[in-house]
């Protein structure tokens, strides 16, 4: 089974991020290759690159199947202010060289959001973002991924649709479970959702799905991630979609919260992952998730 988890990149890089994933029982890992929430990029040291993929490949990760997260605050559809939509293209050209050095071959990347824009033009903006960003070639393949919809975010199912249709280059799709979820597609029935997957963006475009429970209910439009298991969309679907043999390619990240990562629980605070990992493997769920780690 191929999962992980997000990761942090830190001051060791890549190297950092898979021995964070190592830690947690992983068989591939995402990162963002900074802070998630802004531009501000480091120069990769080579040595700690070679270090990173020596490291990778004795812990039997395939560095074929480790995803790349573009910043979230990159937003092409907007196109309000030019050369603020010109720095992002810049930004992620960059961010695709910087995957294709060290041998990533796959950034997710957020549509975008309409923010006061008809929704027809931030596709066209996203749309025109995409065609040139990709003039030139990269060894790192640009995957859009479905979101909840909140506020004015594209990346519903039919979104994503219409822009693997109309861009000039291939891109490819990250399911988020937890925004499919909430953008109102409903997951209960694994088969089903899958052909309904197949239908609108084709299965063979699916490159990552990031695997999250959901703290709303379906069509809720919220984007808040749950503990697997701990959600609406629940244990048993998504250990059907870990273990789907039409998935058994795909990298399975987990971006659910961390423990105690709460308002009023701001003592204890831990990764769930390895947990999570191991409950998901066994394919059985395990209610003490947050009493064993207290
Ligand atoms: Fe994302
Ligand atoms: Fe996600
Ligand atoms: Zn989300």
């Amino acid at each position: 089974m191929l999962i992980g988890s997000h990761v942090s990149f830190g001051s060791e890089q890549l190297l950092g991020s898979a021995k964070e994933a190592v830690s947690y029982g992983a068989s591939t890992f995402m990162f963002y290759s900074g802070a998630p929430q802004n531009t501000i990029r480091k120069e990769i040291h080579p040595d700690l690159l070679k270090k990173a993929h020596e490291y990778i490949q004795e812990n039997g990760i395939d560095l074929n199947h480790v995803i790349c997260h573009a910043p979230y605050i990159v937003n092409l559809a907007n196109r309000k202010e030019e050369e603020k939509w010109q720095f992002s293209v810049t930004f992620l050209k960059n961010e695709l060289k910087r995957c294709e050095d060290m041998g990533v071959k796959y950034m997710v990347l957020h549509p975008g959001s309409a923010v006061g824009q008809e929704k027809s033009v931030a596709l066209k903006n996203i749309l025109d973002g995409l065609n040139s960003l990709l003039q030139e070639q990269y060894q790192c393949k640009i995957l859009l991924e479905t979101m909840a919809l909140k506020g004015s975010e594209i990346g519903s199912l039919d979104d994503i649709q219409f822009l693997l249709k109309n861009t000039d280059y291939q891109v490819g799709v990250c399911l988020d479970t937890c925004h499919l979820n909430d953008a109102g597609v409903d997951l209960s029935d694994v088969d089903l959702f899958l052909s309904m997957i197949d239908e609108k963006v084709g299965l063979d475009h699916v490159y990552c799905i990031h695997l999250n429970d959901s703290k709303n209910t379906v069509g809720s439009k919220k984007d808040r991630h749950a503990n697997i298991g701990y959600g609406t969309i629940g244990f048993d679907v998504l250990c059907e979609i870990a273990h789907h043999e039409k998935l058994k390619e795909i990298p399975k990240i987990l971006e659910t919260p961390y423990i105690g990562d709460s308002p009023e629980d701001t003592e204890k605070k831990y990764a769930p992952y390895q947990h999570e990992i191991q409950m998901l493997k066994n394919r059985v769920f395990d209610y003490d998730l947050y009493q064993n780690h207290s």
